[in-house]
């Protein structure tokens, strides 16, 4: 037996058509599953499937605002009629908006909130009765070290991603007796779009991320594919509820 083996199973990565998605992707596919990239810009997406097309992985696009719930009920829905099945799903979409929490308009905050964690909730209780029919399921969610520290200009982000968190742990125990395991991955500082614009806009952050971080580097999309595999596959059948940093040290360094 192939504790890692994905072979006839789907995952669906949401924000899956670059940065930390779409290296979840790529380890994915190359464990055998066919995977969905589900995001709005279809351009990436397109060329996301592309590149996993290129490494052998059967992988589709589906569009979806995963911040509206009939856009979300549409994209499980295209998923079931292209294969019939919904075994892994990764809640990866996300995004931040940077301010002193006293700035914040109430619009911003319900961005950031509605698309890193009500989205998180939408998706998984779509999925839910598919995993059931399918005599189980993995769900994995992606937090942050903002699910763990705080920073003056986080107020939204930290919310949401200490949000992802606690919402693992409440799926994991409700879900534990339907073989659904739901694990929570919260990366560190990871060179991605998302963090591309930071490095941009904060003074001095790449030099404080690689000083602070043990192994003295950021991190690579691609070094989240293996704990994808390992939260997605039989490996894992016995962990859930679980918070698993990849982060290079960064939150265990004095
Ligand atoms: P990217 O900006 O590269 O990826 C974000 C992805 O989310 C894109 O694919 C984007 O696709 C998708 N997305 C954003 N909003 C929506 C939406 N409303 N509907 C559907 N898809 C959406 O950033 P990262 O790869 O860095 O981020 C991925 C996840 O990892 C996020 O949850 C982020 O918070 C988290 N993270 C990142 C860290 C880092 O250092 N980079 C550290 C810790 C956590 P599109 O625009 O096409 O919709």
């Amino acid at each position: 037996m192939n504790l890692f083996d994905l072979k006839g199973r789907v995952a669906v990565v949401t924000g899956g058509n670059g940065g930390i998605g779409l290296g979840m992707a790529r380890g994915l596919g190359q464990a055998g599953a066919a995977v969905v990239v589900a995001a709005r810009n279809e351009e990436k997406s397109a060329a996301a499937v592309e590149e996993l097309g290129a490494l052998s992985v059967e992988a589709v696009s589906v569009r979806v605002d995963v911040t509206d719930s009939s856009s979300c009920r549409t994209m499980v829905e295209e998923v079931m009629q292209r294969f019939g099945r919904l075994d892994v799903l990764v809640n990866n979409a996300g995004t931040n908006i940077r301010r002193q929490p006293q700035d914040y308009t109430i619009d911003e905050w319900r961005t950031v909130i509605d698309t890193n964690l009500t989205s998180a909730m939408l998706c998984c209780q779509l999925a839910y009765p598919l995993m059931v029919e399918a005599g189980g399921g993995k769900i994995i969610n992606i937090g942050s070290m903002m699910s763990i520290f705080g920073a003056s200009f986080t107020a939204a982000y930290a919310a949401s991603k200490g949000g992802i968190v606690q919402l693992t742990k409440a799926l994991a125990t409700a879900w534990a007796k339907d073989n659904i395991q739901v694990n929570a991955v919260l990366p560190g500082w990871i060179d991605t779009e998302l963090t591309r614009r930071a490095r941009g806009e904060i003074e001095g952050l790449h030099e404080r991320v690689v000083a602070r971080t043990p192994a003295g580097r950021w991190g690579t999309p691609d070094d989240h594919a293996g704990i994808a595999v390992f939260l997605a596959t039989a490996a894992s059948d016995f962990v859930t509820g679980s918070t698993i940093t990849i982060d290079g040290g960064y939150s265990v360094q004095a």
